[in-house]
């Protein structure tokens, strides 16, 4: 708990790339249409790595990383109205759209030309404090703890929105690639949607948790091939990848039935390569698919408290920030890991 009389508050800062440190930074109010937010917990995602490694995108340094926020608002600036002190909010990725770039004004919030990122333009949330533009706010329910909550503003939302918007239908196979932080996600949420869900992972390791989350089948990929193992059930009419490794994911359109479409969402850094002879022999599609606009959080975040969703978390201290990070980028963390302020 942060001292309020205390005129700064710590936290975890990316001080050049490759240097996690914790520092006292001063509090500041928050500027116009900006709110204060008093962090309880902060989820550690993949993406993460693009401040702490640097070199993708132009990042101004220091920078404080974290964009699975959930904490009150504890100080509101000029001009923001529809939030008051003392609410739970969230902020995931997206930072706050501008409004007024032809994006925002066809409605297509995620899409705005002058899209911030919560962590990489802005300071996030591996922090006590943290400022956030309100219109990236997201109400967080009652029904969910703080830790609870976290993983589902960036993990949850981009796998719920790309299975939404998959085209699939209730009874459809859907496989999800990866049973990881996204993945164990996805697996819930395909079950729970009504699809046949198929897990895919390198492994029996995963074979019982994915079995647990909801996953009717379980293909593993290191022991079988996977596009063959998905043909005998029928053929994928939806693989959501959620892996950081794109050369696993290129042999998966083999098993996509005819018409089926390949959603990524995880990130990784080299290319994925698609035959053209998989792509036009059964007609299927690529696609991406980037979190959502705050609604579409808060569609995500009421869908799991419905169906009894919840991501699988394990807490660690802010000041273990380091420790954690590193875990995650070892594929050591147990499906999620949420800082805890
Ligand atoms: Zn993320
Ligand atoms: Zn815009």
């Amino acid at each position: 708990m942060t001292d309020m009389s205390a005129k700064t508050y710590r936290a975890i800062q990316v001080s050049r790339p490759g240097y996690l440190e914790m520092v006292d930074l001063p509090l500041v109010p928050p500027g116009p249409g900006q709110v204060r937010i008093r962090v309880e917990a902060c989820g550690i995602c993949h993406t993460d790595a693009m401040t702490v490694e640097g070199g993708v995108t132009d990042i101004v340094y220091p920078r404080v990383p974290g964009h699975e926020v959930v904490g009150c608002i504890d100080a509101l600036g000029e001009g923001v109205t529809g939030w008051a002190l003392d609410r739970r909010v969230g902020v995931g990725f997206l930072a706050g759209n501008c409004g007024s770039c032809a994006e925002c004004r066809r409605g297509h919030f995620t899409a705005c030309r002058d899209q911030r990122w919560t962590g990489v333009h802005h300071d996030g949330g591996y922090a006590e404090m943290m400022l956030a533009q309100a219109n990236a706010l997201v109400s967080i329910p009652d029904a969910l703890a703080a830790v609870e909550a976290a993983p589902l503003l960036c993990a949850g939302i981009t796998v719920f929105k790309a299975l939404k918007k998959s085209g699939a239908r209730p009874g459809d196979i859907v496989a999800i690639h990866g049973v990881g932080g996204l993945g164990h996600l996805a697996v819930q949420f395909a079950r729970k949607m009504g699809f046949r869900t198929v897990a895919i992972a390198r492994g029996r390791e995963k074979e019982g948790p994915a079995k647990a989350l909801g996953a009717h089948h379980y293909i593993n990929s290191a022991g079988e091939d996977a596009a063959a193992a998905l043909l005998v059930l029928g053929g994928a009419r939806v693989i959501v990848s959620t892996v950081t490794a794109p050369k696993a994911i290129s042999p998966l359109v083999a098993g996509l039935a005819p018409h089926g479409r390949l959603m990524v969402v995880g990130v990784g850094a080299e290319p994925v390569e698609i035959s053209p002879f998989a792509l036009v022999q059964n007609d299927v599609s690529v696609s991406g698919s980037l979190t959502g606009t705050t609604i579409e959080s808060e569609d995500s975040l009421a869908f799991s408290v419905l169906q009894d969703i919840r991501a699988l978390v394990e807490t660690v201290p802010l000041a273990e920030a380091r420790q954690a990070y590193d875990r995650m980028m070892r594929n050591q963390a147990q499906f999620r890991i949420v800082l805890t302020m």
